[in-house]
């Protein structure tokens, strides 16, 4: 099954003819393609208008707090619902400017962002890279992954096992029936809509049982996909799961 083949990695073995052509001219935005002095990078302007997460924040979710009430509170929404997961983080807020650098990376070919994203999320969430010891992408599924032709989960999940030398397990998670897009449903429904959406591969117990699980996505919305993949991998046995996403939804402080 197409699905459950690692994806090839960016610099692995061969370099891609990608690669080549970035030793040959000079490096550009990746968001608006202006000339920067490094590859990997955004221009300052663009930099400008992300807004990069950090303490303070739900220590359960990740969701940023205005004041700092010390390390370890938890936001109201996850005191009313308790997250399934164990920690969440993301490094950019999700809004106009991430989106359409992560629309790009999605459904533009323009994978070579992989590296910088990465290391992005490493820095936003360094603690959940050392705690894992398993890096497990959320899965497309395989007619989405024959329209994108690679998962932008994967790629990116397969840079942070590379950055924090930790197993990447592609694998472990399935889903094994199509989704439609989510865009205007609500929590409740995007849970219902998932219900039996997401399994694990054969050789998932192996993998998680026991072990700390780091699961990787490129947007945080409603948590209803995380969310199921954060059950699939308990019931394979996972002792702990964090998340770790490129964006996530900021909601207005509560
Ligand atoms: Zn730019
Ligand atoms: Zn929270």
């Amino acid at each position: 099954m197409i699905e459950s083949r690692p994806i090839p990695a960016p610099s692995a073995g061969r370099p891609p003819v990608g690669r080549l052509v970035d030793l040959l001219l000079p490096p550009r935005c990746l968001a608006c393609g202006v000339v920067v002095d490094a590859a990997q990078a955004l221009c300052a302007t663009c930099w400008s208008r992300l807004r990069v997460l950090g303490e303070p924040l739900c220590d359960r979710c990740g969701q940023p707090f205005e004041v700092d009430l010390g390390g370890g509170m938890v936001c109201g929404g996850c005191l009313k619902r308790s997250p399934s997961w164990d920690r969440a983080r993301a490094a950019l807020a999700y809004d106009d400017a991430s989106r359409s650098l992560i629309l790009g990376f999605k459904h533009g070919d323009r994978t070579e962002s992989t590296a910088a994203f990465a290391a992005w999320m490493a820095r936003a969430a360094p603690e959940l890279l050392a705690d894992c010891e398993v890096v497990v992408p959320v899965p497309l599924h395989w007619t989405r992954l024959w329209a994108r032709r690679y998962n932008q989960a994967a790629l990116l999940a397969l840079d942070l096992a590379r950055l924090a030398d930790r197993r990447y397990a592609p694998t472990v998670l399935r889903r094994v029936r199509r989704t439609r897009p989510m865009g205007r449903l609500g929590a409740a429904d995007r849970r219902r809509a998932l219900r039996g959406a997401i399994a694990t591969g054969r050789g998932a117990v192996r993998t998680v049982a026991g072990r700390r699980v780091l699961l990787v996505d490129d947007v945080l919305t409603s948590g209803a996909t995380a969310g199921a993949c954060v059950a699939a991998l308990r019931k394979a046995g996972a002792t702990a799961v964090d998340v770790l996403t490129l964006a996530r939804v900021v909601h207005p402080v509560r």
